[in-house]
């Protein structure tokens, strides 16, 4: 079984071109990353899967965008001004600082590194509150009327629409209002690649249900979401359904599952689904004087309560690239391949002259490449030996390669190959297209232990 760390993962992203350090010629900007092309089309991915699960595919959900900077009324009515915090210690000795309630797993400043606390010059201050909303100013004047944050979850863009939504998308409980978006968190410890940074595009659905419902609906949302893991092709060994306990639950949920994934780093949370109760809607009626309920047939009057799957996009990415991570011994060489589920690789399939002097064969590829990009995203390749064109495909995730070759010119027929397997067939050029639809829409099963 190959060993995957995240040293692979990050050098692998580099190396691709999935995801630059952000600023890197000014030094970068610690934990703060920029997504280059490969990037860019895997996390498109990641969100329109999600997107169709949670919208396309349902009639009780509609989507939003609400705006990041709010009134920052909203974030006291949320709680997040008051308690939006994590405890902070200093080091006076080597000047860095922690979440108190993550010292063991920190490395304090000096050399050789130990856990803040453990050797005899550390001199740690007392724990105190830290904020981790980013404050701002709106407008031209600095002073406390401008001050504003920018949103650290999407969730309460939500629930100050539920009333829009309810009245102009005329729905009634259950119902949703899924939202995707950019959000920020001041994290005093970032780190672990993209598990945590500083800003990171969530993928909440906020589901509105009768009271009484809502323990059923949230064994749904749990079981749902975590399926849909399952669907793209991560390993069930790989993930678990973890309740919380009371001590560990905010005041207001009656109920909170992470979805967590073994990262290198451990069993970690990758997806929260919670019951929050109907505490969000009942502090936003008493902040705003908006009454947020739902009024039905007859004395029909009530609060809805609200279940959450919430989840970012950099925590499924780097889930599903240290899923898809393998290495292999092939014909005495190494192999790295990225075992991507094909709707969420970023390239579908790339087409390969074998010989790329060769005018006609370049011709037909440079047809079929044209034929394909106009459904997919495919890429054309022409640069060097074709074992090597193929090596790297196979580190990007691309599922299939279509060779133009010499028998091509013969009959029109090309190779196809399978990044899995490596098995190869030869399908007629005029049947690509269609092929490949049909091999995209198969299920697919990782072939990794
Ligand atoms: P953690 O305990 O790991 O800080 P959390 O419980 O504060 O996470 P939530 O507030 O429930 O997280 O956020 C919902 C989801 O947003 C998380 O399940 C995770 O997928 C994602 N998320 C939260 N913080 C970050 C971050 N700093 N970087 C990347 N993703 C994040």
């Amino acid at each position: 079984m190959t060993d995957v760390t995240m040293d692979k993962i990050v050098s692998l992203s580099r190396r691709r071109g999935f995801v630059f350090p952000s600023s890197e010629i000014y030094g970068g900007m610690g934990s703060t990353y920029d997504y280059g092309h490969y990037g860019v089309l895997m996390k498109n991915n990641i969100r329109s899967l999600w997107f169709r699960a949670m919208v396309q595919e349902r009639d009780d959900i509609v989507a939003l965008d609400s705006a990041i900077i709010l009134n920052p009324r909203v974030w006291e009515a949320s709680g997040h001004v008051g308690g939006f915090t994590d405890p902070l210690v200093d080091c006076r000795t080597c000047k860095l600082r922690f979440r108190a309630d993550q010292l063991d797993q920190s490395s304090c400043g000096r050399k050789p590194s130990k856990r803040p606390g453990e050797t005899a010059d550390c001199d740690l201050t007392d724990a105190r509150q830290f904020n981790l909303m980013f404050k701002t100013q709106v407008g031209a004047l600095e002073d406390e009327s401008s001050t504003a944050y920018l949103r650290p979850e999407t969730a309460q863009g939500i629930f100050v629409n539920f009333k829009n939504v309810l009245q102009l998308a005329r729905r009634k409980p259950p119902f949703g209002i899924a939202q995707v978006g950019k959000s920020f968190r001041n994290e005093i410890t970032p780190g672990n690649f993209l598990f945590r940074v500083r800003e990171f595009e969530q993928m909440e659905m906020e589901f509105f249900v009768p009271p009484a419902d809502a323990e059923r609906w949230y064994r749904y949302w749990v079981d749902a979401r975590f399926d849909w893991y399952l669907k793209y092709g991560v390993r069930e060994s790989m993930l678990r359904k973890r309740e919380h306990g009371e001590e560990e639950r905010s005041h207001y949920s009656s109920g909170t599952t992470d979805i967590e994934y073994l990262y290198p780093i451990g069993w970690s949370e990758l997806e929260g689904v919670a019951n929050r109760g109907d505490f969000d809607l009942t502090q936003h009626t008493q902040h705003s004087g908006t009454k947020l309920e739902f009024v039905g047939e007859g004395d029909e009057r009530y609060t809805p309560y609200v279940i959450e799957p919430a989840v970012s996009i950099e925590r499924i990415f780097v889930a599903m690239l240290v899923d898809g991570y393998d290495e292999e011994v092939v014909a005495e060489r190494d192999r790295t391949v990225l075992r991507l589920h094909p709707a969420v690789a970023p390239v579908k399939a790339a087409i390969l002259p074998l010989i790329p002097k060769n005018g006609e064969m370049v011709e037909k590829a440079r047809g079929l490449h044209e034929d394909l990009r106009k459904k997919h995203v495919v890429e054309y390749d022409d640069g060097g030996q074709i074992g090597r064109r193929y090596r790297r495909q196979d580190e990007i995730g691309t599922p299939f390669a279509f060779t133009v070759d010499d028998q091509t010119l013969e009959d029109d027929t090309v190779t196809v190959r399978d990044r899995d397997s490596l098995a190869q067939e030869r399908l007629p050029i005029g049947g690509v297209a269609a092929w490949l639809e049909e091999a995209l829409a198969r299920p697919w099963r990782t072939p990794k232990a």
